[in-house]
């Protein structure tokens, strides 16, 4: 069997497309675009371009972009006045602080001081919460944008048994708990795992966020799974890679997301839809400030 390939591309070219034509909508109806709010830290070059990425998305789809590029030396008490600015401002609708931070900045206090409703990450612990209680809001940008993946492929995901390689509280929790709530058996595997491959050797789903390249054998893919690749890995030659076996396990799969052109466009697609959609649950006052 060869797998069928997801394109994360064309499907986030279509999510942005429809968040375009909503954003439209609304400026027809005299009301305002949303804006989203993109704090960039130092001159990182993975993170230069992930911003750029959100940047043009933000072009494409109509949504109001404020570009806050700071120096690495900007201190946390500086980066807090913003946020607190940013959460003040009643035409701010999404706050994004770009990863990874300099080591003088606490990520955490960083996330919790961005208000819930401000948050299009969904990183903040009360839209996780939200997630936890299957009373979604603000999503987590990937492991969301994993389910229009895995809709994508008309899969039913009632019932079906899927694996989740890393827990880490942006990716891997927020995945598990995605799967849960699309009513999936959902097993959390870690670095503490005793065995990855029985769990995925049993997985209709499996769902690599390890961070660890070609951590998930290609023989190891239960003839005919979905596997989606959330790893960005970055080899000695440049080139990226994911977590999975990629060649060995398109083989097997009945579904497999490529990496680069699976998760990574998905993830910025998600990201301007939440940023709609806190404009629209802030209007309607469904969120806490
Ligand atoms: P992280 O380092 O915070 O977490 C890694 C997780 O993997 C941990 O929970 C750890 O227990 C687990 N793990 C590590 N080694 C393992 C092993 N041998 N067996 C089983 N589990 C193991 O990383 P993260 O922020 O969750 O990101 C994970 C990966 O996803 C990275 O490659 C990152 O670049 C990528 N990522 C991609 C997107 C995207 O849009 N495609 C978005 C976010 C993160």
């Amino acid at each position: 069997m060869t797998a069928q390939i997801i394109n994360g591309k064309a499907i986030a070219e279509t999510t942005l497309t429809e968040t375009k034509s909503l954003i439209d909508k609304r400026l027809a109806k005299g009301l305002r675009a949303p804006t989203l709010a993109v704090i960039l830290l130092g001159a990182d070059p993975a993170s230069a371009i992930y911003v750029r990425n959100k940047r043009l998305a933000c072009e494409k789809t109509g949504i109001r972009s404020l570009a806050y590029d700071l120096p690495a030396s900007t201190s946390e008490a500086e980066l807090l006045a913003l946020i607190d600015k940013l959460n003040h401002d009643d035409e701010v609708d999404g706050i994004l602080v770009q990863s990874p931070f300099p080591a003088h900045i606490e990520e955490k206090k960083i996330i919790e001081t961005i208000s819930a409703s401000k948050d299009v990450d969904g990183f903040h612990a009360y839209n996780i919460g939200r997630l936890a209680v299957r009373q979604p809001t603000l999503r987590s940008c990937t492991p969301y944008g994993v389910i229009k993946l895995l809709q994508s492929t008309g899969i039913k995901l009632l019932g079906l048994d899927a694996v989740v390689v890393g827990v880490s509280n942006h990716v891997g929790r927020p995945m598990a708990l995605e799967l849960l709530l699309a009513g999936c058996t959902v097993t959390s595997c870690h670095r503490h795992t005793k065995s990855l491959q029985s769990h995925i050797e049993r997985a209709d789903i499996v769902v690599a966020a390890a961070g660890k390249p070609h951590l998930v054998k290609g023989e190891w893919i239960k003839p005919g799974a979905v596997v989606i690749d959330i790893g960005i890995n970055r080899l000695a030659d440049g080139s990226l890679c994911g977590d999975v076996e990629f060649a060995t396990a398109k083989e097997r799969a009945g579904w497999i997301t490529p990496v680069p052109g699976g998760v990574g466009p998905m993830t910025v697609a998600t990201l301007m839809q939440n940023t709609l959609t806190a404009l629209e649950l802030r209007e309607s006052s469904l969120i806490p400030a």
